[in-house]
Formats: structure tokens, sequence, C-alpha cells
């Protein structure tokens, strides 16, 4: 099965700097919690492609030697979050091939839609594949393509493929970027210091390297980086924006500017629109750290109810979504997160949290703030129940294991043992994220999927 592969990754670019694989394994730093799998850069010195990729941590895929031989003025790089299960390091990215017109490197973040019907019909015409990722139908789309120039081999190959792409691909020569055309997954475009470019998945890469963002890369653009040149702009698709809302509640890191907006304030902005819907009295308001931080410190100023630390969170731990049983993921949960019994002992406590998925999270917590001694627990969600899975790119599971798609709230709320539980609307949702039109996709909460 090609589904969940190359979902919730970050992807990077670097043209034009004599460092290009230190600039793009600094920004793969700053872009680790788009995915803890693996890690990969290739670099381009102009005559060969230089690759190295692993599983785990950028840290521990990477050091000073290692970086040393990806040699070049151009690099792209990428982490990769996914199931458990599919730990191949084939399934790690750039991924990387030499055909009629040299060598290439692709990385991917989304999910392509179609890509068990392109995988077939090339596997049927003889293609043999090495990978699971779909990301390995576009080598073959462009090595196949009847095109002179790798430019529309790009073209060629992207028009074959749907669903969500933001993609970066390296030659010897040149760089490409380029994004679906409902623009699902971030990418955005900034001027290095030294004047070369970058382009990654979210700003806070940029932040890191010392770039200036210049703007987005549009939805269904394609953007050419060739030595001495301005990028140069194609319009492959007429843009039909469908950004992926889960960016702004959960995904992206809040000092990132994602398709034109800091995330930190899109996730204030859900903190005090919920701290209008079923207002509560409450002697705290606390954050599950670290997704709810945003959304609590708002819900915190718009109700006037002091804000307060009162759960820890061991940073040394992965994200606990991943675990395949119900019994890992429990456990993990507890390892992860602990009460601050001085903050809420005797409090009637409102907790507030971006998303519930299983449940598992918001039973452990209420559990472990009770046990605590906390008075009440009210817990409040900064986005509305997701009932959907999602199918562009974010690891949601499937229709079954969504609690919101099974229960309803009165029967999370009993599931989870709160006192009262409340989500952000759809409207409010909408909102905070300043949407003026139907920009946004927000299918994994309503269900109506635009691919
Ligand atoms: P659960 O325990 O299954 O209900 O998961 C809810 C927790 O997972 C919340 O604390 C969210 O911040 C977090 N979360 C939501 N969506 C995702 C995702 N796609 N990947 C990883 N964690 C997530």
């Amino acid at each position: 099965m090609l589904e969940n592969m190359n979902e919730k990754c970050a992807v990077v670019g670097i043209f034009g700097h004599k460092e290009a694989s230190k600039l793009a394994y600094f920004s793969l730093h700053a872009l680790q919690h788009r995915g803890q799998e693996a890690a990969g850069i290739s670099s381009s010195d102009g005559q060969k492609l230089h690759t190295i990729k692993d599983r785990g941590l950028v840290m521990k895929v990477f050091n000073e030697e290692k970086l040393a031989t990806l040699s070049g003025s151009s690099a792209v790089g990428h982490t990769r979050y996914s199931t458990a299960g599919d730990d191949s390091i084939l399934d790690a990215q750039p991924v990387f091939a030499r055909y009629d017109l040299g060598e290439m490197a692709i990385v991917h973040n989304g999910n392509l839609t179609n890509a068990e019907e392109v995988r077939s019909a090339l596997i049927k015409k003889g293609a043999i594949f090495q990978t699971f990722m779909d990301t390995e139908n576009l080598i073959h789309l462009i090595a196949k393509s009847q095109k002179e120039t790798l430019t529309d081999r790009i073209i060629d190959a992207v028009n074959r493929i749907e669903g969500a792409f933001s993609l970066v691909f390296l030659s010897r020569t040149k760089m490409f970027a380029m994004r679906d055309r409902h623009g699902f997954r971030p990418l955005s475009l900034g001027r290095l210091p030294s004047g070369g470019y970058i382009v990654a998945s979210e700003t806070c890469a940029f932040d890191l390297v010392g770039a200036d963002y210049i703007r987005d890369v549009e939805a269904g653009e394609l953007l050419i980086f060739e030595e001495n040149k301005a990028p140069l702009s194609i319009k492959v698709f007429e843009p039909t924006p469908k950004h992926c809302i889960f960016e702004y509640v959960y995904f992206a890191r809040p000092d990132s500017k994602v398709f034109g907006q800091s995330v930190y304030q899109t996730r204030k902005n859900m903190g005090r629109e919920l701290a209008h819907i079923k207002p509560i009295k409450a002697d705290i308001v606390i954050p599950v750290p670290d997704g709810g931080v945003p959304a609590a410190i708002g819900y915190a100023q718009e109700s006037g109810i002091p804000y307060e630390l009162g759960i820890m969170r061991n940073h040394y731990i992965g994200r606990t979504f991943i675990e395949p049983t119900q019994e890992m993921r429990d456990l993990k949960v507890k390892m992860k997160l602990s009460p601050m019994a001085e903050a809420i002992k005797d409090k009637i406590v409102i907790v507030i949290d971006d998303s519930i998925v299983r449940g598992t999270t918001s039973r452990r917590i209420v559990k472990m703030l009770k046990e605590a001694g906390a008075k009440e627990v009210h817990m409040r969600i900064s986005s509305p129940p997701t009932t959907d899975p999602c199918f562009y790119g974010v690891d949601t599971p499937n229709k079954e294991k969504l609690i919101a798609a099974n229960m309803s709230v009165e029967e999370i709320c009993a599931f989870i043992e709160a006192d009262s539980l409340a989500y952000l609307d759809e409207a409010g949702l909408l909102r905070s994220v300043n949407a003026t039109d139907d920009r946004y996709c927000t299918a994994c909460f309503t269900g109506n999927y635009i691919v």
C-alpha cells in the first residue's frame, strides 16, 4: 500500500551558496518537528549529485565529516514522518536517480492520491520500483517522458499526478520547486544573506539561516533556479488554493509563517474564539504542551483566567502518536507528560489542547490531573472534532479509530472522564485564520474532500 507514505514531511532547497549542504542541514534542524523518522540531503557540485540519508533525527544522520562530502552550491533536504512499520531506509528521501538527462534528486511533502494507479500503469510497462514511496512515481514519469528538457519533463510528470505535493528537484545545475494546484502543503521562498535562495516547508528554517522571506511558492507554480539568474516562474496549473488548515492547528511551528501568516497568531486567535464558546468559570487555564500553548495563552487573555503551567513535557521522547499499539501509546503519553501538582491541586482547571485524535492523550491527561488533585477538569479543544482522515499528507488514522467519527461530544467527554468538553467550531476556526474565502482545506473536520 502506498497509503501513509511521505506525509507531513519537511522539504528544503538551497541554491547558490558555497555551503549549501550545511544550510540544508541547519534548515532540517528547524524543521525536525515535521518528521523524525528519517532525514537526508542531496547536494550538487555541478558535475555530480551526492546523497546521504538514513533513519533517525537530523542530528543523528549527519555530522561534520558527512556534511563535508556533500559538496556543491545547491542542495535539497528532507525529514520524514511516517507511520510505524515502514522503517526501511529505502523509504528515506531524497529519492535519487540516474536517467538519460543525467542525475536528479527529489524531495516531497504531501500525498499523491492517484499513486497506486500511476504505479500499476508504470509497472505494467516494465518499470521496476525500489521503494514504497509515491515519490518514486515521479522519477519514472520524468525518466520516461518524451520531452527534451528536464523542465518540460517535470511539467509533463506533475500533470500525471494528483493530490498534495510540495516538491523540490535538484539536477546537476538547476533546482526546481513546485506546489500542487491547491497548495495543500506549504512551501516558501526566501533569499539568503549571501544572495542565493532557499525554499522550505516553513519559514522557521529561514530564520535559522538568516534568510529573508520573499513569498510563498504559489499553488500550481514551478520555480526554476539557475546560476546567475533570478528564479523563473512558470504557472503550470491555474491555482485553486486549498491550504491545509491543520498546519495552523497543529503541525507547523508557531514561529513560522505559513500560507502567508503567523502560526502563533492564528493559534492564539483559536484560543480567543474558544473562550467565547461555552465559557466556564475556572481558577486556571493550562495548555497541553507544546501544541496547546498558544491557544491557551489566547484563551487566558480573552477570558481573564490566569494562565499556568500545569503539565510538564519531557522533550526527549518522540511524539506519541505513531506507536502501533494502544498499550504502547498509553505508556508513551505517561512518559511524556507529567502533572505540576503545585499549580493544579484543588483548582478548577481548563485544559487546552489543539486536537483529539483517538482520545488517548486527553483521557490520560484528565486522569493525571485528577490524580494530582485538580478539583474539576474542563477540556477545551482549539479545533473542531477530527471526524475524517486526511488524504493529502497529514497522518490521521482511518475513520474507525477517530474518536469523533464514532462518538458524540458528550460521549467523548464521558470517555475521557472530563467534567466538560468543548471544541472550537468551524466558523471560529475559519475566523481565527482570517479566512475570507474557501481557500482552506477543512476535510479532516468536515469530510469535504476536494480531490
Ligand atoms: P490522541 O491521543 O490520539 O487523541 O492524539 C491527540 C494528540 O495528538 C494531541 O495532543 C495532538 O496535539 C496530537 N496530534 C494531533 N494530530 C496529530 C498528528 N497528525 N500527528 C501527531 N500528533 C498529532
